[in-house]
């Protein structure tokens, strides 16, 4: 390793949005670290669905497209009344 080219690697706090923390090491100048999944709270290894959607997306999506489950050319009359 040469001298005076690599950064501080520090030990810094990481703080997730659900209350979980944990220590590990970072170039990172600042001691806390926010973030907003972590391995304790991410869908993949918690199994249960979770929907980032601040500005309602999901629920625009869901009022457009959620009553066409499976009946594509039935109730004709709904869909152009929605879209009107
Ligand atoms: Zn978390």
């Amino acid at each position: 390793m040469q001298h005076d080219i690599h950064p501080a690697y520090n030990v810094v706090t990481v703080i997730c949005s659900c209350g979980n923390s944990f220590k590990t090491r970072s170039t990172l100048d600042d001691e806390n670290l926010s973030i907003e999944v972590c391995a304790k709270c991410h869908p993949f290894y918690t199994g249960k669905q979770k929907i980032v959607d601040s500005s309602g997306r999901v629920d625009k999506f869901r009022q457009k497209y959620g009553n066409r489950s499976g009946k594509v050319f039935s109730d004709k009359s709904s869909d152009t009344a929605e879209a009107a």
